[in-house]
């Protein structure tokens, strides 16, 4: 598996200030900035309110064409960052480094797999013309969860596959993603990009190296 890991650079900031605020439920936001640099789907960027204080990092989830560059981000409650993050309004400004990364989509028939805020770059890859022929494996609890399920629900030449083992609507599979990997069929030649926190990315890839997916075509991205 090729895990990214970019939380040992140190980052040069620049000042940039938000745009325009989408709540998208009561804890999950996605935030606009002026876009200072360009970049590749699937890169990150490093965020503070202050520059002498730690950043985190944030995949982007707009389009490489769009003209300002958006993160999606959800709160923790006792959190560093996000809640006060959550305070801040259009206008207000923020120190945020170049986008960087390694997690980078690619035109094949690759598979998606997400859970919660990891779909950010996998937005980001849509909304940059990469979507056509991947399956997208997306797991969540409430309906809430499902980050942009109108835009993926309404793409032709996407396999969408959002998994819940408590939702039972039509449209979703009945139970966890793990259990999607687990027992549904799955072409295992292609690539796996797996996104999302230590514990969904690691469940799922021994699921996919159990189903026969070599260890190199599983490609992370780990929210911690
Ligand atoms: C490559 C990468 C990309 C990411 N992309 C996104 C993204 O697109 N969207 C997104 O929402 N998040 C993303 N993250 C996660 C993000 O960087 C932050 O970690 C997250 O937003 C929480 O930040 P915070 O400062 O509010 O919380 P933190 O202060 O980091 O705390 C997070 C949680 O850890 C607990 N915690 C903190 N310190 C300790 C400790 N010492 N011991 C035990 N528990 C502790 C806190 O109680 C809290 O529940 C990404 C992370 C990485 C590495």
């Amino acid at each position: 598996m090729q895990a990214v890991n970019s939380m040992t650079e140190n980052h040069q900031y620049h000042t940039t200030n938000i745009t325009k605020i989408h709540r998208l439920s009561e804890d999950a936001f996605v935030f606009y900035f002026q876009k200072l640099f360009s970049f590749k789907p699937g890169e990150v960027v490093a965020l503070t309110l202050h520059q002498q204080e730690p950043a985190r990092l944030y995949s982007i989830c707009s389009g490489v064409n769009e003209s300002d560059l958006a993160i999606l981000f959800k709160v923790k409650p006792d959190g560093f960052l996000t809640p006060r993050l959550a305070q801040k309004t259009v206008g207000d400004l923020v120190f945020m480094s170049k986008p960087f990364g390694a997690f980078y989509g690619t035109q094949n028939s690759d598979y998606w797999i997400a859970a919660g805020t990891g779909i950010a770059p996998f937005h980001s890859m849509t909304k940059s013309g990469l979507v056509q022929n991947k399956t997208l494996i997306y797991g969540g609890r409430e309906p809430g969860s499902f980050y942009f399920h109108e835009v993926f629900k309404n793409i032709d030449g996407l396999n969408y596959i959002p998994c819940s083992s408590t939702l039972k609507q039509d449209g979703f599979y009945e139970g966890r993603l793990t259990a999607y990997l687990k027992s549904e069929p799955l072409d295992i030649r292609q690539n796996f990009f797996l996104c999302g926190s230590a514990e969904m990315v690691v469940q799922s890839r021994d699921v996919l190296i159990d189903r026969g997916v070599k260890y190199e075509n599983i490609i992370s991205e780990i929210y911690f």
